[in-house]
């Protein structure tokens, strides 16, 4: 049975069939226990071996959870008692708090061993030697050790392994007991600090809890029921031990046959040594007292004594090893290639100069290539689903943007007479010359004040582009350099001064860009002689209605729409200029907004470009390899949070290869015995 579910992938219900066996399912668990009798040493001993030599590595640390049966209780509930009777040694007992930190007992048959040999191991591969008679002394020095010699309680564990004839295999993990008040002594928040330890044990589904009860109380008011069914409220991987029937043997078999609180793996009723009386004695008590006692007489012969207990745990312990395994060596691999790529993604150890120099063009280079990529040439596969940096389309759609805001007519403040504005202006440019000349400064003028009214868009646009830009770079720079914290403030500042250039080239440009706009009136864009010539088409139907005052006042223009000449019958040499001065403007308008619009977008790109092919790296280097290579010199002194990274995963990596080996090892060995 056992050889079936190492062999192959333990199937579920073979493993609910062991894991329930304990509910009066006396022929799976005979069946079991002969299974059990003939292939334990060659079939289980290894698996166990394989968990405990994880266990040792400390793979938990790697959060690797490790198959294990956690024994809880309340205090005094008999815990060590229950370890005691299944190893059939004698353990530190007494009033109050005994077990202060987690012991973890590992017991094995030793048919060879005349006497038991006993090893206590603690604080990182402390190993002592110690005997039966001892082991309680020994165990005690050790908490004290660990948890100081007063009531304190630690999280750190003892390994005590038990090596004797006819011990049942078996890996447990005795826990402090849980108390509600503090004895005298004890820290305020004992039962805080035990809950949490406990918890740490029997909260992974990896855990099979081990619930010792005593006969004595009511289970349901129990702290540790409670606990347990925090982690476990259907009780599937608990198991009951209920101590101390010699006590109060009264009502016990009403109390494991209701189960009134959900235990999934079933109860097991024992009686522990008592006082100074010898192992053998005790179960020789045992047997007679569950066989003789009208009451205790009554339980089914599944559910009583150490040796039912000590059969159980073994078979329920093959099981939940087998069923972790191959879940086991997953995590190991995951974990083991999770940690390499790590490693191989840090940097290299820097020797010197030239190594740094080499570092920060490798840096350098990668920030460049990477924003070329963003910012130029639309390729996007570093940053696949941070639409943030697609810089190309986050950048088109701030000139779309601008584009839209430049208006596309002369704007105008609304609700004036027609070519009212136009009519004032021509009145304070007035010259001494001929009435039909239109004078250039007029148009200047207008035109100046149409510019102004648009001369702050181009500068908002080239700001919200290098802010953009600047964020950009920032973040691949950080990104790339994160292994050299120690010059990541002076890439910051050399970005920051290379912004600051930008932004005043940018600036002047803009500047030169309006300056040049107001300088004079040019363009070779045909489009502006055919859109003037267009408008020119109403002037004769424009200065008719001017003229003739028998002529309706209102009239539709072609490109102006309807308007009103009754203000302009006065002078009709000054409307005449107005026209002619609308209809320059006018046609000159969409020339001026094209270029602002084309010039700024290409002096955009063009300041994008020479960023990332020579600005950035000009600045870099100023910065770092300036001031006699100071900023070489930082990168050379290792800054302590790479080397404590470092030590970490290659402390990791060491641990998780052995811990592959190991499970690779017992792999191996089931696969051949699978095949026998
Ligand atoms: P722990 O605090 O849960 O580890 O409990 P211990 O194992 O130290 O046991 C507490 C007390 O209960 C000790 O005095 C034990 O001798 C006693 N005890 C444990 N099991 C039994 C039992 O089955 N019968 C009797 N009469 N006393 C027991
Ligand atoms: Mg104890």
């Amino acid at each position: 049975m056992f050889k079936f579910m190492m062999a192959k992938a333990p199937d579920a219900s073979c493993l609910q069939m062991v894991l329930s066996g304990g509910k009066g399912d006396a022929v799976a668990s005979a069946v079991a226990g002969s299974a059990i009798a003939a292939s334990y040493n060659d079939q289980i001993r290894p698996l166990l071996d394989a968990v405990d030599r994880l266990r040792h590595l400390k793979v938990t640390q790697e959060g690797i959870q490790l198959p294990t049966i956690v024994v809880v209780g309340d205090q005094s509930s008999g815990k060590s008692s229950v370890l005691e009777s299944l190893a059939g040694i004698s353990l530190p007992r007494g009033q109050g708090i005994c077990t202060r930190v987690p012991l973890i007992m590992r017991l094995q048959d030793d048919p060879s061993a005349d006497a038991p040999v006993l090893q206590l191991e603690y604080s990182n591969g402390r190993v002592v030697t110690t005997t039966e008679a001892k082991v309680a002394d020994a165990i005690n020095a050790a908490t004290a050790e660990i948890a100081g010699s007063g009531k304190g309680i630690s999280d750190a564990p003892i390994t005590l392994v038990v090596r004797k004839r006819g011990v049942p295999d078996l890996t447990l993990v005795d826990l402090p007991g849980i108390t509600r008040v503090p004895v005298h002594g004890q820290p305020d928040d004992i039962y805080d600090q035990i809950a949490r330890i406990i918890r740490e044990y029997i909260a992974p589904k990896e855990s099979i809890i081990l619930n010792v009860l005593s006969a004595t109380v009511d289970f349901p008011t129990c702290e540790s029921i409670r606990m347990s069914q925090q982690v476990d409220r259907t009780g599937e991987r608990t198991l009951a031990v209920v101590t101390k029937v010699d006590k109060l043997p009264e009502g016990l078999l009403e109390k494991v046959t209701m189960d009134d609180v959900n235990i999934g793996l079933g109860y097991v009723c024992v009686r522990n040594r008592i006082g100074e009386e010898t192992y053998d004695q005790a179960r020789a008590e045992e047997e007679r007292l569950f066989k003789y006692h009208p009451l205790l007489s009554k339980i089914d012969k599944d559910m009583v004594g150490i040796p039912v207990l000590a059969q159980r745990l073994v078979q329920i312990q093959a099981a939940i090893i087998a069923k972790c395994l191959p879940d086991i060596v997953k995590q190991i691999n995951d974990r083991l290639s999770r940690s390499s790529a790590e490693v191989d993604q840090m940097p290299q150890d820097l020797n010197n100069v030239a190594d740094a120099v080499r570092a920060f063009f490798h840096i350098v280079k990668r920030v460049c290539a990477s924003l070329e990529k963003i910012l130029v040439r639309s390729e996007f596969d570093e940053y696949h689903d941070d639409s943030h940096f697609h810089g190309t389309a986050r950048i088109s759609e701030m000139l779309n943007g601008y584009a839209k805001k430049l208006p596309a007519q002369v704007p105008r403040t609304s609700g004036e007479l027609f070519l009212m504005e136009e009519m004032r202006v021509l009145e304070e440019t007035k010259g001494i010359n001929l009435p039909n000349f239109l004078p250039r400064s007029a148009f200047l003028v207008l035109l100046k004040k149409k510019v102004e009214t648009i001369m702050q868009e181009p500068h908002d646009l080239v700001n919200q582009v290098w802010n953009y830009v600047e964020d950009i770079v920032a973040k691949v720079l950080l990104q790339n350099s994160e292994n050299f914290p120690q010059v990541q403030s002076a890439c910051r500042r050399a970005v920051q001064s290379m912004m600051d250039k930008v932004r005043a080239r940018s600036a002047h440009h803009v500047k030169e860009l309006i300056d040049m706009e107001l300088v004079a009136d040019y363009t070779a864009n045909p489009e502006y002689m055919k859109s003037w010539a267009e408008i020119m088409h109403g002037h004769d139907k424009f200065m008719k209605a001017v003229e003739d005052k028998s002529k309706p006042t209102k009239i539709t223009l072609e490109v102006f729409g309807e308007v009103d000449v009754s203000h302009m019958r006065a002078n009709p040499d000054l409307a005449r200029q107005a026209f002619d001065l609308r209809a320059r403007l006018t046609a000159y308008w969409k020339s001026i907004v094209l270029r602002l619009i084309d010039s700024l977008a290409l002096h955009v790109l063009l300041g994008v470009k020479r960023l990332v092919e020579t600005d950035l790296e000009a600045e870099l280097a100023d910065e770092l390899l300036g001031n006699k290579m100071a900023g070489m010199e930082r990168m050379l002194t290792p800054s302590p949070s790479t080397g404590t990274k470092r030590e970490r995963l290659k402390k990791s990596i060491m641990l998780l290869r052995q811990s592959k080996d190991v499970v690779a090892n017992i792999m191996d060995r089931i696969s051949a015995s699978g095949e026998v």
